[in-house]
Formats: C-alpha cells, structure tokens, sequence
C-alpha cells in the first residue's frame, strides 16, 4: 500500500501525506516518473529492498541531478515506467549480501548505474561492466533510484568515498565527475601537462572537465554563451574563458589545442569544437545532441582531426576520480536542496538551464 505526493514537472511537488523521513518501518520514499514528460511523483510506504546474497543496502544522504536524468524523463533513454531516477548517490551502508566481500555496514559509499551484471564477460573482466549485456541502470530502471531513501548498490560499481570529501561534493563526481576525468584521461593518452584542452560548456559536467584538467596540470581554455557559465569556469580555474558568440575574440590562438572537450549538445558547440582543434588533434564528445546533428567529416579528414566520444568511466577510473578530488582538493560547485519534495522543480530549472553547477539534494542521515 502507497501514498503519494504528485506535482507537475513546473512545480515541485507539495506536502500530500508523509514527509520522507516519517515512512512506516521497513518502508520508505521515492521520487516515480511514471510517465515521460509527465508528473515526478514522491510516492511513500515503498518497502525498503533486500541486499540478498550480492548487493548492498545503502541508506542514501546526497543524490544530485544530471542532464541524464533530464533526458530519461523525456524519454530518450527508454527507461522502462514507472521508474526511481537519480544515478548519483551517496549514502551508507546498512546492510551487505551474504556473498559480498570487501564494504562493511557503516562504510561511506557512492556507485553509478550499472548493477546486475554478469561478472564474466569480455566487458565485465576488462572493467568496462557498464557495457555487460546483463546490465540494468539504477536510475533508469525499477524502483530504487538514487532519489530515494534507500537503493540497492551493486558491489562492481560502487566506490568507498574518501574522508576528505563531503557527501554532496562526491555525488556529482559518481557521473558527471568521472565522465569529465574520463574524458580528459583519452586526451592524456596524446598530450602531457602544461598543454592546451578546450572545454566547451561549463554547465554542471563542465566545470568538472576545467576543476579535473587543472589538477592533472593542463592549461584551460573554456567556452560558453552565458556568461555565468564563464564565471563559474573562472572560478574554477580555467586560464582563459571565451564566449562563444564573441567571435571576434575567438582567435588563431585558441585553435592551437591537441584536444577539444564538447561538452555541450549543440551543433554550434559541436562546430566550434571542430575548428578549435589543431591538426591531428581531436574533439572529444561528452555533449549529447537532443537530435542527431551533421557532421564536417571532410573537414575532419582535411586535417586529420579525430572525433571520440566517452561514457562515463569504469570503478577503477571512479576510484581514481574520488582520490584526485580528495587530493586536489577538487569540490564541485553544488546549491543544496532539501530532499525528495524538491527534485521535480530541479527537472524543470536544469532542463531551463537555470542550474550553476548541480543540484544536491541532501537526505537526513
Ligand atoms: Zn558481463
Ligand atoms: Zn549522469
């Protein structure tokens, strides 16, 4: 039996029953998106799920949203509905499965999507299980999401997070975090630090490529079209900020970058992206088109330029990105939010584009 509290995606949902932290025992909240473009739910008396023989029980304190979870509710991922969003978690551990080894209850943990997979495939073994056929994506499928009170973690992707760093600095690094090292360790496969990486759009993956790519010691060029995005890639960091729209201050000398990091959707993005790269360089795609965009592939050709793209990352470069934040002393730029009732107003703020940095949502611990 459930209660729910329901809102428009142009409002954030209100008080309809109990709040999140007054659930029954055993039972909890959960944002549902029952259906695209439709009502994000907080549905209440969810049961608490069992870690049975291999997953953890994770009592989640900080999820954030991504643009991913944007583009789930619309539809372009194919989540499968009614479906718990939210694929940035962090949270404790209250209970582990009879099989699992190496996490405690107690231990401070954070996992991205990928849960259920097989453990042996090609995939599975190179590290690269969030390509495991078997895979199901918390946030994007089933009942327990990272907006919720409680989730089921998959041991193959979660990662302790290090003391140094705060809940709701960790949570963006589980997607947004990792994807913006991922991306930046492709291009360290070519260039070393002390040279150039474009960035184009400093939104909330952005800022993490300029805050990654200045501690792995790269020089910083970052572009955007709002110029609080250009602060915000100031702030952190970045040598020099262009705005895409000033064209004249876009010059030779910003052309002379080995990689180009795209981490905005548009064809504009994706266009200057092309022609900010030097010869033989390469423009590496984090942006996701809302719709397929054309490509200059003459001109690519012309100039040997490469393009690549990145998908998040595997554990061991989600432990790496945990540790050099730890170390670099790398926080995400974050505004708080309260919980669960406060998450369909930020579906509608980052799809606006009226989110600097991400949205945290924090839970009682
Ligand atoms: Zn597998
Ligand atoms: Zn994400």
């Amino acid at each position: 039996m459930t209660s729910t509290t329901t809102a428009s995606n142009e409002i954030s949902s209100t008080d309809g029953g109990s709040k999140p932290n007054e659930s029954q025992p055993g039972s909890m909240s959960a944002v549902m998106v029952t259906e695209f473009n439709g009502p994000i739910v907080v549905e209440h008396g969810v049961s608490i799920p069992d870690p049975g023989t291999n997953k953890l029980l994770v009592k989640i304190t900080a999820s954030s949203l991504c643009m991913s979870d944007v583009a789930g509710y619309v539809g372009h991922v194919g989540a499968p509905l009614p479906y718990c969003p939210g694929h940035e978690p962090v949270g404790v551990v209250t209970a582990v499965g009879t099989s699992v080894r190496g996490f405690r209850v107690g231990d401070r943990v954070g996992f991205m999507p990928a849960s259920g997979t097989c453990g042996d495939c090609p995939e599975c073994i190179s590290g690269n299980h969030r390509y495991c056929s078997e895979k199901v994506s918390i946030g994007f499928n089933g009942p327990y999401g990272g907006f919720s009170e409680y989730c089921l973690a998959d041991p193959a992707s979660t990662a302790k997070i290090p003391e140094g760093l705060k809940d709701e600095h960790a949570a963006p690094l589980l997607c947004a975090g990792v994807t913006a090292y991922g991306a930046l360790k492709k291009a360290s496969h070519y260039q070393t630090g002390g040279t150039l990486i474009n960035v184009i759009g400093v939104g909330g993956v952005g800022h993490l490529v300029v805050m990654y790519a200045k501690a792995m010691g790269f020089r910083v060029h970052a572009f955007d079209i709002a110029e609080d995005k250009l602060r915000l890639g100031k702030d952190c960091g970045a040598d020099e900020v262009y705005n895409c729209l000033d064209a004249a201050a876009i010059t030779e000398k910003c052309a002379q970058s080995p990689s180009t990091i795209v981490v905005s959707g548009a064809q504009a993005a994706y266009d200057l992206g092309i022609n900010l790269t030097r010869r033989r360089g390469r423009v590496i795609a984090i942006g996701v088109p809302p719709k397929p965009i054309s490509l200059d592939v003459l001109g690519l050709i012309l100039k040997e330029k490469s393009l690549i793209t990145t998908n998040q990352g595997t554990k061991q470069e989600l432990i790496e990105a945990l540790e050099i934040a730890d170390t670099a002393g790398i926080a995400p730029i974050v505004e708080l939010k309260k919980g669960l009732e406060e998450v369909a107003q930020g579906y509608q703020d980052l799809s606006t584009g009226k989110v600097v940095g991400r949205y945290v949502y924090r839970f009682a611990k």
